[in-house]
């Protein structure tokens, strides 16, 4: 995936909507994806059902928006496409109510490849198995369409029973919008593990310790814990949006020639051969199925070092001085993002 001319892109120009426009799709689930895809499915002309449990809060907002509305097993039941975007955790639960109603020749369709690749969801050979993730938040999948702009995305297609799995995959990611802005081809497994790898070591995980790791540092080192928050914190996204629209080069350019000489020969110092190594260890317990099963048995136990952690980050000290200087000052623009506990 490197090399750019190993790398399949397709646009609407690949996409034919005939392999689409005359089935029905069943969008399970209507959170942050399942209420962008099924909202841009029916605006393209595909014939859409919600399929939410009876006592779903969610429900009213999707009729509000205009959908039919029916409980998963009769969503999947009418339809030739089942598009699973409940939270990951939830969805072999939901895949086992449904299963009765895929018919020879249906697609499966996912947004993220957890549970394929890992076996929670075991489809019968007679159905296709596809993927279109969006690489962006399900607000943005839905601002985008209606923008005209379009949202990357990666196709993927684990069984292909009918021959057509891919020309309809694509004919989806089209109506999602998700063509106009280009969609790279990878597999389930690729798409699982780099993006559970991404998410714990450089994403999620990785970036949090680096900056509680910098902010300690500068704290027990006697500084204030204000200095350290704006050294460690806040100037973190002045410096990715420069890496984000230009590249590192980008950032490069535009810090001073200080800050690119200390960071050029100290970086490395920080992230070592060490650091390297435990990524490699994150990255082989993602491929081994380690955390998976530890993350799937952490569900069932209920979830206890999971709330624990959480609590534990929420108590950290930077937290509490990042409440009081975004809230005197006017820098800190409004979150957009409306999900606390969920499964991107
Ligand atoms: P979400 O948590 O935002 O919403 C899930 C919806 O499923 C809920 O709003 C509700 O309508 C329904 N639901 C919740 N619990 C349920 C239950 N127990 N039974 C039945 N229905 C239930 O989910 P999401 O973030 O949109 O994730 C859906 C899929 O999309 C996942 O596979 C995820 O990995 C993938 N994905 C998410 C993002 C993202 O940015 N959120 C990006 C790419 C892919
Ligand atoms: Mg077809
Ligand atoms: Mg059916
Ligand atoms: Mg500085
Ligand atoms: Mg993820």
């Amino acid at each position: 995936m490197t090399d750019e001319f190993d790398t399949e892109i397709y646009y609407d120009d690949d996409a034919d909507s005939s392999h689409i426009e005359d089935e029905t799709v069943a969008v399970l689930g209507y959170g942050s994806q399942g209420h962008a895809h099924a909202q841009n499915l029916a605006d393209s002309g595909v014939d859409v059902v919600v399929g939410l449990r009876e006592d779903s809060s969610s429900r009213e907002a999707a009729e509000a928006d205009g959908l039919r509305v029916a409980t998963p097993v009769e969503a999947a039941s009418e339809a030739s496409v089942v598009s699973v975007l409940v939270p990951d955790t939830v969805q072999p639960a939901v895949y086992a109510d449904i299963e009765d109603e895929l018919e020879a020749g249906d697609t499966l369709q996912f947004a993220h490849g957890f549970n394929v690749h890992y076996g929670q969801i075991e489809p019968s050979a007679d159905v296709d198995v596809t993927m279109i993730a969006p690489k962006s938040p399900g607000h943005l999948v839905r601002r985008n369409y209606e923008s005209g702009e379009g949202t990357p995305g990666l196709l993927a297609v684990y069984q292909d029973a009918t021959g057509d799995a891919k020309q309809q995959a694509l004919a989806y990611a089209e109506a999602i919008g998700c063509t106009r802005a280009g969609v790279v081809e990878t597999t389930f497994r690729e798409e699982t593990e780099t993006d559970l790898f991404g998410e714990q070591a450089v994403l999620c995980g990785g970036v949090t310790e680096l900056i509680k790791a910098g902010y300690e540092t500068l704290v027990d080192a006697g500084y204030s814990p204000e200095m350290a928050y704006f050294e460690c914190l806040n100037e973190m996204k002045l410096i990715v949006d420069l890496m984000y629209e230009g590249g590192m080069g980008a950032m490069w350019d535009s810090v001073s020639d200080t800050a690119e000489y200390g960071g050029l020969t100290r970086g490395e110092a920080v992230v070592d051969e060490t650091a390297r190594e435990n990524m490699e260890a994150v990255l082989e317990q993602v491929q081994n199925g380690e955390f998976a099963r530890e993350w799937i048995a952490e569900n069932q136990a209920g979830r206890p070092s999971y709330r624990q952690r959480r609590i534990a980050e929420k108590n950290h000290d930077i937290e509490d001085v990042g409440e009081r200087l975004r809230d005197l000052f006017a820098w800190a623009e409004e979150t957009d993002d409306e999900s606390t506990e969920n499964d991107s």
